[in-house]
Parts: structure tokens; sequence; C-alpha cells
């Protein structure tokens, strides 16, 4: 790992319910007291906002509060749909787009990935753009292609000042909930590509500051060989970040990478 603060989120997905949330916000924020170098975020479903926000509130916590989703336009006739506006007003300060479960289930496009990103950054929130390729992309050997398509297309339009709040999270497909992931030298190449092509976008300064987290079935048991590839700068946790003795280790792997401990 570099001298770039890592990031470790936690996406609840559609999972918990109040009762469970609230524990689990407790459980984090208490396992992770200590924690001061790595950036740790979590993203529980809208719902549970406020009440994680107060959880973390009451426990003077520097967790930060995500949300897994937005709507790009500012308010109006969108029946189901939450603006950047209404997730400030509820605390949040980074926000996923594109994961690839609204992709591949949710059908959303890069042209909508970008449309979101843009509104994320643009309200002052940070973005985390998620991309990663399907597991019949990386046979075919398309998985530079893909994830460079997916990157310039969610970037299209965004500023070198506004890309500053941007975090990548590569998340191959075929690992996501899989229990299979990538070994830490294919997740260390596709980061280092996608660090290659920030440079050529937005300059190497850029690029050298740019945190680009793995995402994919990381686990206690795999997380510290991935941290310590040189271009992974923490991770997006799906199904281990609803369990605290399975987060806050991870977490931990993170804050031992950043410290060279690995
Ligand atoms: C995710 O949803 O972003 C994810 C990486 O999930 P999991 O850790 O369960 O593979």
């Amino acid at each position: 790992m570099s001298d770039r603060k890592p990031i470790v989120g936690g996406n609840w997905k559609m999972n918990t319910n109040r009762a469970e949330s609230a524990e689990l916000a407790r459980g984090v924020v208490d396992g992770l007291r200590d924690v001061t170098n790595v950036d740790v975020a979590v993203f529980p479903p809208y719902p549970y906002l406020l009440a994680v926000r107060a959880i973390l509130r009451e426990r003077s916590s520097s967790l930060r509060l995500g949300a897994q989703d937005v709507y790009h336009k500012p308010d109006g006739a969108y029946t189901g749909e939450v603006s950047t506006e209404m997730l400030r007003d509820c605390g949040v300060e980074i926000v996923l787009c594109g994961h690839s479960e609204r992709r591949h289930v949710l059908g959303e496009s890069d042209a909508v990935v970008n449309l979101k990103l843009r509104a994320i950054v643009d309200s002052g929130m940070e973005a985390v753009l998620c991309v990663g390729e399907t597991l019949d992309e990386r046979i075919a050997g398309h998985t530079d292609p893909v994830i460079q398509r997916q990157v310039r297309a969610g970037l299209a339009d965004v500023t070198g000042d506004h890309v500053s709040s941007v975090t990548i999270a590569y998340e191959p497909v075929w690992a996501i909930g899989t229990g299979k992931t990538a070994t830490p030298d294919d997740a260390q190449s596709v980061h280092a590509n996608i660090r290659r092509l920030i440079a050529g976008m937005y300059g190497q300064d850029t690029a050298e500051r740019m945190r680009i987290m793995y995402g994919g079935s990381v686990k206690p048991s795999n997380a510290a060989e991935l941290f310590k590839a040189p271009d992974v700068d923490g991770g997006l946790i799906g199904g281990a970040s609803l369990k605290v003795g399975e987060f806050v280790p991870i977490v931990r792997a993170a804050m031992a990478a950043a410290r060279g401990q690995v």
C-alpha cells in the first residue's frame, strides 16, 4: 500500500432490519475506536440511515455514513427515488454508484451511472464509482477494455477538481457474493491499469492520489494479502460487512497494510 489513506466500506445491501442495523453500527463503531489511519464508511439501507447516523453521533465516531445509490434529478415526480439533497439532509457523505447489482440486476447503463456520479460530486458528496467485468467478459479476455469503458464513461464530463471526490471500486462481478476472490496479483494488475488510465485522463498527480478499492468476497482470511498490493487502497465489503467479527478484522488488515505491518 502507498501513502494514500486506505478506505474500507461496508455495503449492507438490502439486509438488516431496524434493530439489526443499530446493533451492527454500534458493534462496528465500538470495534474500531482506535482506528485512525483508515477511512471507514458504512452503507446501510435508506430507511436506517438516520438511525445509524444517530449512533455515529452519540458515540462521536469518525465512521462515515454512506448511501448505496441515489437518483440524479434534484426533485420531482420520480416515485421511489431519492435525491442527493435528501441524502445530505440525512448526514450522508459518500454514495456508491454503478454497483454491479445496479448495473446487472437493475439495468443501469454507463450513461445513468455517469449522471448519478456527477449529481453526487456536484452536491459536494463523495462518490464511489464501482466497475467490474463479468465472468464471460473475463474469460473472453475483455477485462481491460470493459473496465476502461466503465471508468471513462463513469467519469465523462467530470472535471479535475471534482474527480478528487471520487474513489473507484474494482469489483469483478464474478467475485461478488460468490466466495471467489481475485488473486492479489489479478487485483493489482487491474488496479494498476485503472491508475494508468486515470493518469492519462487527469494527470499523474491525480492518479497517485486516487484511491482504488477492491471488492468481491473479501474476508478476514484474504484481506491482508489483497491490501498489501501497492495499488489496492482498501476494500468494499458486502457479505462480511454484516458481521462485526468479520468487518472489524478486515478494517484492521487495512490498518496494518497502511502501516506496512504485513
Ligand atoms: C459488494 O457488494 O460490493 C461486495 C463486494 O460483496 P461481497 O463482499 O459479498 O462479495
